[in-house]
Parts: C-alpha cells; sequence; structure tokens
C-alpha cells in the first residue's frame, strides 16, 4: 500500500483529507475524483482501508452496545450473583446491584453515542449497504431461473 506512490499528488491530497470519502459531494464534482481513485492504486487502497475501518468501527459499536443490554439483562434475572456479592465478596447486596446496573446503563448509552457517531461522521452506513446490495445481487446471480422469475412478479 505504500510502495505505490499517488499518480497525482494534489487530489490524491485533497482525498487524503476527507478520508478518501466522496459521497459527499455532488456527482458532476466527483467525476475527477472517481478518475483518479480507478487509476490510482495507492489511493483506491486507502480508500478500501478506510472503509474497511468505518464499518469495523460500526459493527464494534453495535456489538458493544448489545453486549452491555446483554449484562443488564443477566443483572435483571440471575439470582445467584446476589449470592456471590453478599456472601463471598462481603458487599451489601442492594449498593453492589446497584453500582453494576448503572455501570451497564453507561456502557450501553456510551456504546449507543458511539454507534450513532459513527453512523453519523463517516459512510459506514453507504459502505455496509452496499456490501449488502452485492451480496444480494451475488445471491440472486446463483438462484435458478424458475426461482428468478418468481422474485420478479
Ligand atoms: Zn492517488
Amino acid at each position: 500500500m505504500a510502495k505505490t506512490r499517488c499518480t497525482d499528488r494534489v487530489v490524491g491530497g485533497i482525498l487524503a483529507s476527507w478520508r478518501y470519502d466522496i459521497s459527499g459531494i455532488s456527482p458532476e464534482m466527483r467525476k475527477d475524483y472517481e478518475q483518479h481513485l480507478a487509476e490510482c492504486a495507492r489511493c483506491s487502497a486507502r480508500q478500501k482501508f478506510h472503509r474497511g475501518l468505518d464499518g469495523a468501527l460500526a459493527v464494534l459499536t453495535s456489538l458493544s452496545a448489545f453486549f452491555f443490554l446483554f449484562a443488564l439483562a443477566v443483572l435483571r434475572h440471575i439470582k445467584p450473583l446476589e449470592h456471590v456479592a453478599f456472601n463471598i465478596l462481603g458487599l451489601d447486596t442492594v449498593s453492589m446491584y446497584e453500582m453494576l446496573v448503572s455501570a451497564a446503563v453507561a456502557g450501553l448509552c456510551f456504546s449507543i453515542i458511539a454507534f450513532l457517531l459513527v453512523l453519523t461522521a463517516t459512510p459506514a452506513p453507504s459502505y455496509l449497504g452496499g456490501i449488502a446490495a452485492e451480496r444480494a445481487r451475488i445471491i440472486e446471480a446463483r438462484l435458478p431461473q424458475a426461482l428468478r422469475s418468481l422474485r420478479l412478479r
């Protein structure tokens, strides 16, 4: 990725400052940048890397929100945890429980905020949507003709 050089350093620099995201500019202005991305191996590799990063961030933050939700569900439904807190750790059950619940709620709120920030600040939604559309096209191409004609109705 770093070995090949950019074919047009000015355009490459502009693209780098946008994190190789040209989805926000008008289609007429986009043409030059799309052409450069098609010609320049370095910039197209970097664009792929950054979109992969955005996708990974979106997946990680949504997973983290899910795990905090799971922790809350566990706290609500598992009584042995209270036994551990009370008898083994010698903690007051109510304060222990409240501490864990507030930690889980804070974690859940933080994860949701992080997830929303990723979705609004990066082109992750269109990137992930593009991947989903691509997969759907591949699956549809593999479907037998009989099934495809059914789907078109
Ligand atoms: Zn370039």
